[in-house]
């Protein structure tokens, strides 16, 4: 949840949030942490990490209640059907989709949020890691209770509207063809597996680390990692994968060329028919 603008501290008077259960940053542990998730009823319910498919529910075992173990799958229904109204919202790839450990072959059938909420409305926040403020601001506009517009993959359009190839420093090299071969290369990406063209997110404009830097401008290919399609879709990462469809801004482009084309071969053509009259006029005088 760490964030620049504002950071967390501000963040957390200014909301006057109190988060009631997180395993990392609440002081209580062990059994009263337990006892406190057993008393609360969500407003917000925020997953972070994946889920084992119900039949594989004993790989995440979040603590114990009455001598019993309470599984990760149970307890997020409990939580959801004590506020069905509350936010729902995933953090991060695993917790969105599967991400990594639900990744080709998955073990343990990890899935995300929308797999085993399918009732519900789900914020998905994807990413391999997560932006700190995609988290912190959503939280916010949920908070003080905005309507978040979502995409097809259930992401808040705000971060994840517009194609990073779009807003990428090195797409002047992309558009006149000048690729990288080695990664301190300062061209295009594309041949060294960049996913810029496929992939909507801000990293380009809002950077990481206080917006200090981003992957390409660091010289390493974007791995679609913000995309609900990663990694099994996005990989084998660093290598060019002409089999992803085109980017959107490309197809408007080569529609448009092709239009001008069309357009500045019909002037040439009718300007070619005028001269031509212009000269049979000129010789039968
Ligand atoms: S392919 Fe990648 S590196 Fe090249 S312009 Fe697009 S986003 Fe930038
Ligand atoms: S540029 Fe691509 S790989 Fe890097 S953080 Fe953004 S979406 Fe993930």
């Amino acid at each position: 949840m760490q964030g620049v603008h504002p950071d967390l501290y501000d963040a957390v008077q200014i909301l006057n949030v109190i988060p009631a259960f997180h395993n990392t940053i609440m002081p209580p542990f062990g059994e009263e942490a337990m006892e406190i998730l057993g008393s609360v009823v969500p407003d917000i319910l925020v997953l972070e990490g994946a889920i084992p498919s119900d039949s594989m529910k004993g790989a995440c075992i979040i603590g114990e209640r009455d001598g019993k173990p309470v599984y990760l799958n149970d307890e997020l229904r409990r939580l959801s059907d004590l506020n069905p109204n509350a936010a729902h919202v995933a953090v991060g790839s695993c917790a969105t989709h599967g991400g990594i450990p639900g990744a080709r072959g998955n073990p343990t059938g990890a899935m995300g949020l929308k797999d085993l909420l399918k009732d519900r409305t789900i914020v998905n926040l994807p990413g391999c890691p997560p932006q700190g403020e995609h988290i912190l601001l959503t939280a916010a506009a949920v908070i003080l209770g905005l309507p978040l517009k979502l995409d097809s993959q259930g992401r808040p359009l705000a971060f994840y509207g517009s194609l990073l190839h779009d807003e990428c420093p090195r797409r002047g090299y992309y558009d006149s063809g000048k690729f990288a071969k080695n990664f301190s290369d300062p061209e295009c990406l594309y041949k060294l597996g960049c996913r810029g063209p496929v992939t909507f997110a801000d990293c380009a404009t809002r950077k990481w680390n206080g917006g200090v830097n981003f992957c390409m401008q660091a010289g390493a290919p974007c791995i679609g990692c913000f995309d609900l399609r990663f990694p099994d879709v996005m990989s084998p990462f660093y290598v060019s994968q002409d089999t992803l469809e085109l980017d959107a801004t490309k197809k408007f482009f080569d529609v448009l060329i092709a239009g001008t084309m069309a357009t500045a071969a019909g002037y040439v053509a009718l300007d070619a028919l005028g001269r031509r009259k212009k000269k049979d006029e000129e010789e039968e005088k």
